[in-house]
Order: C-alpha cells, then structure tokens, then sequence
C-alpha cells in the first residue's frame, strides 16, 4: 500500500495511520512526529524544525523533503510500502514526492483527505495530549487516558503540544488553507483523490477509508 492522508491539523491523520500501523502493518511516516523526535534528541534539525513548529508555521521545503526522502528511500519502507502523515504540504513537496517516487518507481495508489468542520478542529486540538514518547493521543474529553496525565500504552507522561496553544492553532489552519488546499487538488487533478468525512468515530472514519481505497 503506498497512500498519503491530508487534512487540516486535528482531523485524524495521526489517529488513522496509527490504526493503519497496527491493524495492516504498513510503515506510517509521520514529518510532524520525525521533527518532534529531532526536537526532544536536539539535533541540529531539532533546533531548527522547533524555531517554526512553535509558532506553527511550517518547517522550510528543503530540509524536510530531504529529510522525507531519506526516509523512503530505507529498504524496509520500499519493501512493504507507506502511508504519508502530514506530508506534502506544499506543492513545492508535492512535485518532490512525485520525482522522489518516480526515481524509486513506487507509484502513489491513492490520497486520503480527510475532512472535518473547522469548529470541530478547534475544539479537538485544544483539548488533545499527546504521549512525550511514543506519540500516541488522547483528548482529554473524548478519549482520557485510564490514569490520569500518563499514556496507557507506555506510561509515559503526557503533555499538550507547545503548537496545540490558540494562536498556533490558527496559524496551523491558516498555513494548510494557504499552502496544503492547493495539494489537495494538485491530487484532484492526477485522479488520486479519496475524500473521507472523518468528524464521525475513529472506527467508522476507518472503514470508510478502507472502502474509499479499494
Ligand atoms: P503535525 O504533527 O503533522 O501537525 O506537524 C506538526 C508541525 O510540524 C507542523 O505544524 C509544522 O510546523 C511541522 N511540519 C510537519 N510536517 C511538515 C511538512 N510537511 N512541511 C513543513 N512543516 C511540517
């Protein structure tokens, strides 16, 4: 399976390639949750990727399509394939991908958007948190972990992303109206694109995404 899900932040991406991770055993790569890894080892691309992600204003094309492309470029993810989270995001990216992909001739099968109310966005980000090491999330009214503050799966604790305050919530939204919409129909136009209404649960968004792509 070689698919991309794309949608505003808040919408499920990260919930839904997680479930695609366990259920399917497909490689999920996340831009979002590789920068957030460089940040807390304070690589030099930590340093730089946090400069923009705390105002939630998107991290330079350069060093994230080479830091995608190294990516899949690892054998692992050529031999079972990959479900993108989070990237393209620019078309700047998007074309990248598709010259990336062309080299390594593993054709894109399909684009997932998901798509949600903007209030409904607002309302999911303010209250989400987010597991400091393994990534999982939880909403503090929609989905609490057992104990409070600490992750059911690995017990670490949990914080709320420093991009997840209001005025980066904005601009995280306004970024993706401006810079990722016009990705949506640059896949429009290659007749990639599978539009998924994920505002309802997390099993239901997936059983959709599953029949979208079949
Ligand atoms: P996410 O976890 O996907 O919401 O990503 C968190 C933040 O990482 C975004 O708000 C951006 O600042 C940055 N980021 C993630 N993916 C990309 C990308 N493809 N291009 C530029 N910045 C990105």
């Amino acid at each position: 399976m070689r698919l991309i899900f794309i949608g505003p932040p808040g919408v499920g991406k990260g919930t839904q390639s997680a479930l695609f991770a366990s259920r399917m055993g497909i490689f999920t790569l996340s831009s979002g949750e590789i920068f957030r890894k460089e940040i807390e080892a304070q690589t030099d691309l930590g340093r730089l990727a946090q400069s923009y992600i705390r105002h939630g204003d998107l991290v330079p094309n350069g060093v994230t399509i080479e830091m995608m492309a190294k990516r899949l470029r690892e054998p692992e993810v050529r031999k079972k394939g990959f479900i993108l989270d989070g990237f393209p995001r620019t078309i700047r990216q998007a074309e990248a991908l598709e010259e990336i992909l062309t080299e390594l001739d593993m054709p894109l099968e399909s684009v997932v958007s998901l798509e949600v109310d903007v209030q409904l966005i607002v309302d999911r980000l303010k209250d989400r948190l987010g597991c400091t090491k393994c990534g999982e999330n939880y909403n503090s009214k929609s989905k609490p972990p057992t104990r409070d503050g600490f992750c059911d799966k690995c017990n670490s604790p949990l914080m709320v992303r420093s991009d997840d305050q209001p005025d980066a919530i904005r601009n995280r939204l306004e970024s993706f109206r401006a810079e990722t919409a016009p990705v949506v129909d640059f896949y429009e136009n290659l007749g990639l694109l599978r539009r998924v209404d994920s505002s309802r649960d997390p099993e239901q968004v997936y059983q959709e995404i599953l029949k979208s792509i079949q």
